[in-house]
C-alpha cells in the first residue's frame, strides 16, 4: 500500500487529484492545513505539498518534514512561477515541483517517478547491466567490463536511468525530470552536454554509437548489444 499525503487548502483542486490518485490505487490522507499534515506523518510514502496553505507556509511544511529526518519525497504544487525559485533556491527539501495548472496526467507521471526512484524498486535495480557497462546503484558506482568509470554524480545518475531501460528509449523530458527533478523546459543543452561526457567517458562516438544512440525527436537509448 502506498500513502499519499495531499496538503492541498483548494478543494477544486484537493478533490479531483484525491479521486485520481486513488484511482491509480494509492491510498491518500487528504490535509486542508500545514499543521495537520504535520501530525500525520507516520507511513508515508510521498508528500503532494501546496505551498500557499491557510496556517503554516508549504516551504516550512518541507522543513519541517526534513527537521524530523524523514526521507519521504516531496512534490511541491505553486501556483507562481516567482515561487519556483523559492522551492528550488531555498532548499527546503522538496524533490520536485509543478506549477498551476497543471495537468492530472503529468501530475501523476512525477508521482510515479518520485516513487520509483526511492521506492522498493531499487533493490531490483541494484545492479544494472548492458552489455559490459555496470552500475552499482547502492555502491554508486559504475564500470566499463573491469574498468571503474569516474563519473560526475549527474553523469552516474544519467547512465543509471539509460541502463535501467536499456533497449528502450528513454525521452528527453523523463532523463531532465530523473537526472535534475526540475522542470523540464529549461535545460535540454545541459542534458545535451552530460550525454556527449558520458559518451567520452564509455569511448562511445555519437556517430557510430556502441552504447548510447540518438533518438531524434525523442531522447536517447543505452543499446543491450550492439546491433
Ligand atoms: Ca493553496
Amino acid at each position: 500500500m502506498t500513502n499519499v499525503l495531499l496538503v492541498e487548502d483548494d478543494p477544486a483542486i484537493a478533490e479531483p487529484l484525491a479521486r485520481a490518485l486513488t484511482r491509480e490505487g494509492y491510498t491518500v490522507r487528504p490535509h486542508g492545513n500545514g499543521q495537520g499534515a504535520l501530525d500525520d506523518l507516520s507511513d508515508v510514502d510521498l508528500v503532494i505539498l501546496d505551498l500557499g496553505l491557510p496556517d503554516i507556509d508549504g516551504l516550512d511544511v518541507a522543513r519541517r518534514i526534513r527537521s524530523q529526518g524523514l526521507n519521504v519525497p516531496i512534490l511541491i504544487l505553486t501556483a507562481r512561477a516567482d515561487e519556483v525559485d523559492l522551492v528550488v533556491g531555498l532548499d527546503a527539501g522538496a524533490d520536485d515541483y509543478v506549477t498551476k495548472p497543471f495537468r492530472l496526467a503529468e501530475l501523476l507521471a512525477r508521482v510515479r517517478a518520485l516513487l520509483r526512484r526511492v521506492g522498493g524498486d531499487l533493490t531490483d535495480e541494484d545492479e544494472l547491466i548492458a552489455q559490459d557497462v555496470r552500475v552499482d546503484v547502492g555502491a554508486h558506482r559504475a564500470f566499463q567490463a573491469k574498468r571503474e568509470l569516474q563519473l560526475t554524480a549527474k553523469e552516474f545518475e544519467l547512465l543509471r536511468v539509460l541502463l535501467r531501460d536499456a533497449g528502450s528509449v528513454v525521452g528527453r523530458e523523463t532523463l531532465m525530470r530523473e537526472v535534475w527533478g526540475l522542470d523540464p523546459s529549461g535545460s535540454t543543452k545541459t542534458l545535451d552536454m552530460h550525454v556527449s561526457w558520458l559518451r567520452r567517458k564509455l569511448g562511445d562516438d555519437a556517430n557510430d554509437p556502441h552504447y548510447i544512440t540518438t533518438v531524434r525527436g525523442m531522447g536517447f537509448r543505452f543499446e543491450t548489444a550492439q546491433g
